[in-house]
């Protein structure tokens, strides 16, 4: 249990590559964070910032009130779970897990206690049957429960989490995702979790930290980041299908404001009219923002624009369609097949025409000079260049991490290319 404290944190790598920009945050004690962003934005190296695994460059990591900036990893009471596991593979599941017990010195921890906390945490995560195996003999969702556990064992102040999910099949990923929840309820400590998958930063977090090219570009719960998107970069990449946006004209009539997307002029009701209002934007160029599942179907002769289906991607619940306006720009529109009459469903096929209509609600408003959204509050960077200069290279890893985390253990206890890959073994 722990508060965690980021401020000014900067990271420059060797060769001037500055991978983390002036890095602020306060994490509450047992708040789940989750950094997301795009491969190379920098979320991995602000969390091994955090563990003592990178030197921060300048600013400082506070943990519980402490800064920890000079602290070895072991000594910052952190667990960490790797995205390639790195477990032992010549040790058991067992040994595996009780590792980082067995390393524990002043006071020695007795065997009695290591064995009851390696057999709660196989409890809890269903590998109780493959204690007495050795990794090579698990499946990839079974290595990663290990990791888990040996990460779970130790009493941590912080638990953090690298890509963990990244290494499994969609499936698992989405079980492994659910357990993850059900985890942090019964572990109570305070997660930093970095994904590149929005999904995993949306259903896990108590707030998300979406990052871009070593920028913070918003920190906010998964509801603010999906209907208050602070610029279009957020915008886009919150939310699958990604958010539809077009280039159009915002204008001012008395108090009503309107958009013309595709030359069809749309009124913006409701309550983000009213708040163009309070906020008095100015009629200007703008990025028109509608989700793909907020477009709405025109029924009963209701007004609206025609488009042509260009694919239907059937999804089982919904239908993604590709559609394509009459001026050619080209829009993804997600219905629920579930309200939809027979009738309605033979209407989307590739070709046919239907009628869509944006509502006022659904609509979000960005500047297209810096994108930000004129509807929000913004403290973030939006569309600068910055982190033109990061290198879009990851460097190999040369020494463990894992091995930094707990206390370095002796060379052949180094974990092998052998447990990272993505093999399954199958199950004797
Ligand atoms: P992410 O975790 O978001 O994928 P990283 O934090 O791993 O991103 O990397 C951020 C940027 O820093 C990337 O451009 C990466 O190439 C660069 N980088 C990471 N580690 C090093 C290093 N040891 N030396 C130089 N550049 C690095």
């Amino acid at each position: 249990m722990a508060t965690v404290k980021l401020t000014n944190v900067k990271k420059i790598y060797s060769g001037n590559v500055t991978a983390v920009h002036d890095f602020n945050l306060d994490i509450a004690d047992k708040e789940f964070i989750v950094f997301v962003g795009p491969s190379g934005c920098g979320k991995s190296t602000t969390l091994r910032m955090v563990a003592g695994l990178e030197d921060i460059s300048e600013g400082t990591v506070e943990i519980d009130g402490e800064v920890v900036n000079d602290l070895l990893p072991k000594d910052r009471h952190i667990s960490m779970v790797f995205q390639n596991y790195a477990l032992y593979p010549h040790l058991t599941v067992y040994e595996n897990i009780a590792f980082p017990l067995r390393l524990q010195k002043n006071p020695k921890m007795s065997q009695d206690e290591i064995y009851e906390r390696v057999t709660n945490a196989a409890q809890v995560l269903g590998i109780t049957q493959y204690l007495t195996r050795k990794p090579k003999a698990l499946s990839g969702g079974q290595r990663q429960r290990v990791a888990i556990g040996r990460a779970m064992v130790k009493d941590c102040k912080v638990f953090l989490m690298d890509e963990p999910l990244s290494n499994l099949d969609a499936k698992l990923r989405n079980q492994m995702r659910a357990e993850i929840i059900l985890l942090r309820k019964r572990i109570n400590t305070t997660f930093i979790y970095v994904t590149h998958d929005q999904t995993e930063a949306m259903t896990l977090g108590d707030r998300i930290v979406c990052m871009k090219d070593g920028y913070i570009m918003q920190v906010g719960t998964p509801t603010e980041l999906f209907d208050w998107p602070a610029n279009l970069f957020v915008a886009q990449f919150i939310g699958a299908p990604m958010m539809n946006t077009i280039k159009t004209e915002l204008t001012k009539e008395g108090n009503k404001y309107f958009v013309s997307p595709f030359g069809h002029k749309l009124e913006v009701d409701g309550d983000k009219g009213k708040l163009l209002l309070e906020r008095g934007v100015e009629p200007q160029e703008i990025y028109l923002g509608v989700r793909p599942e907020h477009v709405t179907l025109c029924k009963d002769g209701k007004k609206g624009f025609p488009v042509t289906i260009l694919v239907n991607e059937m999804m089982g619940s919904e239908y993604h369609l590709h559609v394509e306006t009459e001026d050619g720009n080209k829009i993804v529109v997600r219905i629920s097949t579930f309200n939809l009459t027979e009738e309605e469903r033979e209407q989307m096929v590739m070709g046919n025409k239907i009628n869509i209509i944006f509502e006022g609600k659904a609509m979000h408003f960005f500047s297209t000079e810096n994108e930000y959204n004129l509807l929000t509050d913004n403290q973030y960077h939006a569309n600068d260049d910055a982190g033109k200069e990061v290198n879009e290279e990851t460097p190999v890893e040369e020494t463990p991490a894992e091995a930094q985390v707990e206390e370095t253990p002796v060379e052949e206890e180094k974990p092998s290319e052998e447990v990272s890959s993505e093999e399954t073994v199958e199950e004797k």
